[in-house]
């Protein structure tokens, strides 16, 4: 399942980043994704449910913001609506991806004892 190795590999990062910190718990992530990533947040969160388990991020809050599909003129870059016709009116080219497949480990809120 798509989202289990998103979790898995989001997991690693997270453990990195706990154990460059010596923290000795994850309270909280937030996560940034694209709608057009493929990532269904439900799925998503039930497979980061059931992974942290015996982790350094049991119990942890999981955040998703989604991130809209944006478009723009790669020429130009005028901004151009998604549903629309997909090209520039002004360069008849064809509009790219500006935002909307990414996933994006925006914060870890962990818990670091004092020294
Ligand atoms: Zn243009």
């Amino acid at each position: 399942m798509h989202e289990y190795s998103i979790v898995q590999s989001l997991m690693n990062r997270v453990e990195a980043e706990a154990a460059e910190r010596r923290a000795t718990a994850v309270k909280a992530l937030t996560l940034r994704i694209g709608e057009l990533s493929g990532v269904e947040p439900v799925l998503l969160t039930t497979a980061f449910e059931t992974f942290v388990e015996k982790t350094i991020c049991e119990g942890a809050t999981l955040s998703i913001i989604r991130v809209p599909v944006s478009w723009a003129c790669p020429r130009c870059e005028r901004s151009i609506v998604q549903g629309a016709f997909l090209q520039c009116p002004e360069c008849s080219v064809p509009a790219t991806l500006r935002s909307g497949d990414e996933i994006i480990l925006e914060r870890i809120e962990m818990e670091v004892p004092d020294v």
